[in-house]
Parts: C-alpha cells; structure tokens; sequence
C-alpha cells in the first residue's frame, strides 16, 4: 500500500476547520475593533461576542450570561477548583474530591492545594477506567467544597456518569465541576439537566483554534477573579477579549453539537474496525471501556514494545498517533491514566492512542490496519523483552496476565 499521511491524534489538537476559520477571517481584517470601544467599531465587536456566547450557551442549556471565554481547558480547569478553594475554604470547607486519572490541569491544581492545606480524595477508577457516583456519595463530607471529575478521559476516552454524579453533588450540596474538553461535540451536554455547576471547555480540541476556551459557570456561584484589570468577562477575567478566537469558537461549539449521534455512529464503526483489527495482535490489549467510550478512541498496549519507538516508527510510515501523554513531558514515566488502571510498568509502556475526528476515511483505518501490525513485528524483532517472552521467562508472567496470549 502506498504510503499516506493520516492525522490519528485528535485528542492532542485537531486542524482548524474551513468553516472556523472563515468565521473568524472579519475578525482579523475589517472588524478589528476592540469590544470596550465605544464607537461603532468597538460596538460592533462587542455585539459579535455577545451572539457568540449566546450560540454556545446554547449548545449546553445554559444562559450566555454563564460563559466565561478563557484561554482554553487547562485555565478553565484551574480557575474552576482554585476559586472554589478560595471561597469555600474560608469557610472550613478544605476537601476536594476528584479521580486519579484526571487531566494534568485538574491534578496539579490539586496538588498545589494541598500544599495550601486542602485534603483531596483521589477516588481510584476501576480497572476500565471507571468510578460510579456512588463512589463519590461515599466520599463527600461535611467539609467537601468541590468534586471535579472529568466528562471522558483524554487518554483511554472512558465516559463518566455525569449526570449521576452531578445528582450526588446536588443533593449532597457540594459544587460539581467538570472538564469536558474530550466530551463536547461526541455526547449531548445539558448542563441543567445534568447538575454540572461548572463546565471547562477548549477550542482547539473541536476544530478551532488554540488558546481559547470557555468556563460554564452556574449563575449564583461565588468566584474569585483570575486576571485583575479591564471589566471584561463581567471583571472576573480581565484583558481585551481575542474576539477572532471567540468568533471561531461559537462556530466550532455550533458545528461540534450538530447530529452528534450521526457522527458517532460513523466514528465508532471506524473505531471498532480498528480495535478489533489490532487486537488480534498478540499480546495486546484494549484499555478502557469498550462500551462507555468516545466513539473516536482506540488505546492498545503491546507488550514487548517501547511507545516512543512504536510512535517514531508510526511517524515514518506517515501516522501520527499518540502513547501515554506523559512523554510530552519529556519524561519517560507511563502515563498515570493507563498506572490508574493498574497496567503493570511493561504494559503501560507500550502503548499507543489513535484518535479519530471526522475527517478520517475508511481509506485511513485500511492504512493503519496493514501499517501498524508490521511497525510491530518490527520493534518486537529487535526487544529483548519480546525475545523473554516468546521463551516463556519467569520475569514476564505478571505483565502477561494483562494481554492476550502469545499465540
Ligand atoms: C487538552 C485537554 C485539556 C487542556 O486544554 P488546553 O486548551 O490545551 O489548555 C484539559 N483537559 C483535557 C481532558 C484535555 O484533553
């Protein structure tokens, strides 16, 4: 087969679509006014900000009112938990609920507050990448300010009892916030019918542009200010507003929420094929959920294989794709997402994500099916792991309980 370039890592970013960037083309030529102005220019811009958070709020049953633009998923994870930190650790509440297998966004932010003197329960998900609401019933206290669990996780796509949790939180009285940058545009969102009081949402993981984002924020909760400054984002946020970004980003949200059961139905046949193709490998397994799953995500870990050289390989062959997001980090750790399942260090090792956007053909997923048993038998040829394996050595015995057999 002739060699391709197919583009398998939407969960890292996606392109900017024709229709986003047309959006937001005025916006950087004759409609460059900055929204505070007065003048017609200015008020002008200020009225197209306003549509635009009205069309997103809109996706998510929400007021405009609600949405807080930000510079994307990781600034509206960190202002949710720190402003609820802020306000309700004034008032003794100092506990945080949340799950081992978060975004860096929501685990940082956490940790930083356990330095500050908060306690945080890490509910631990199952070994699919699970937690039940349940889970956070048990754990919620008298001195819970928040619970953050995220809407689908970004490595393995397992998607979360939202709802049921978010009516955990409600009748429990305690904020719920979520990290939807996965989620939005392959599940339908309603934020009032499923209790979320706070929603964090980025732009560049559907179609538009990176560096801008949004925070659901449910009218009548307390938060702190991020930027101090300008009166913009009602003078919680301030800075003159990226109103291109903006523009893109309500055409983004609007395109991302059109017949989203069509376009999943499309997505997990493809994906399906891809599973089910690559894990006749052996010694390989899916991780997550076959069922609670984005329609986009494939994530398989082969044993005897190194991820970094799995991804190179995948790259030369005109693949991109993605392993464990640690890496990006630059260190070698497996991914605590794939450690969360309880992957033994050699099977989290070699793992690799695919994610699928709409963009991707049948054409691509015959592609990757020839290309990626080849990539590795090749790696495989030169392990020196594989070689314990394949002669039945004692050190491998426990990683092999997680994959499927040899032979
Ligand atoms: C990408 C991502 C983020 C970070 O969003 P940015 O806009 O890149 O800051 C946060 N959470 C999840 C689940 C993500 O996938």
């Amino acid at each position: 087969m002739e060699k391709r370039f197919i583009y398998a890592d939407n969960a890292a970013t996606t392109a900017v679509s024709k229709r986003v960037l047309d959006a937001m083309l005025p916006y950087m030529t004759e409609q460059f006014g900055n929204p505070s102005s007065i003048y017609k220019l200015g008020r002008d811009a200020e009225k197209s900000i306003t549509e635009a958070r009205d069309r997103i709020a809109k996706c998510f049953g929400c007021s405009a009112s609600e949405i807080y633009f930000t510079s994307g998923g990781s600034e509206a994870d960190n202002w949710a938990i720190r402003s609820a930190a802020l306000r309700l650790g004034e008032k003794g509440k100092k506990h945080i609920i949340t799950t081992n297998f978060e975004h860096h966004a929501v685990l940082h932010t956490c940790q930083f507050l356990e330095k500050q003197g908060f306690e945080v329960t890490y509910l631990p998900v199952d070994e699919k990448g699970l937690i039940t609401a349940e889970q956070v019933k048990d754990a919620i206290r008298e001195d819970t300010a928040i619970v953050t669990v995220m809407y689908a996780n970004n490595e393995i796509g397992t998607i979360l009892p939202i709802k049921e949790i978010g009516a955990v939180c409600k009748e429990k009285g305690v904020l719920f916030h979520t990290d939807a940058v996965q989620a939005i545009g392959h599940v339908d969102i309603d934020v009032k019918d499923q209790n979320i009081d706070l929603m964090s949402c980025s732009g560049h993981k559907i179609h538009a542009q990176k560096g801008i984002g949004f925070l659901y924020i449910r009218k009548g909760i307390p938060m702190t200010n991020l930027i101090f400054g300008g009166a913009q984002e009602r003078g919680r946020r301030a800075g003159t507003e990226n109103v291109p970004a903006i523009m893109g980003l309500a055409e983004a949200v609007e395109a991302a929420c059109e017949n989203i059961p069509e376009k999943a139905a499309r997505l997990s046949k493809m994906r399906d094929r891809l599973i089910d193709g690559i894990t006749k490998i052996p010694c390989s397994r899916l991780n997550g959920d076959r069922e609670k799953r984005l329609a986009g995500n494939v994530n398989i870990s082969f044993l005897g294989v190194e991820g970094e050289s799995l991804l190179l390989l995948l790259d030369a062959n005109g693949i991109c794709a993605s392993s464990g997001s640690a890496c990006t980090s630059g260190s070698l750790d497996p991914s605590h997402v794939l450690l969360a399942l309880g992957l033994p260090h050699e099977v989290a090792h070699g793992s690799m994500r695919l994610s699928l956007s709409e963009e991707t053909t049948e054409e691509d997923i015959d592609y990757i099916l020839e290309t990626v048993p080849k990539v590795i038998d090749r790696i495989r040829s030169m392990s020196p792991l594989w070689e314990d394996i394949t002669k039945g050595k004692e050190n491998i015995q426990k990683a092999m309980k997680f994959v499927s057999p040899l032979k």
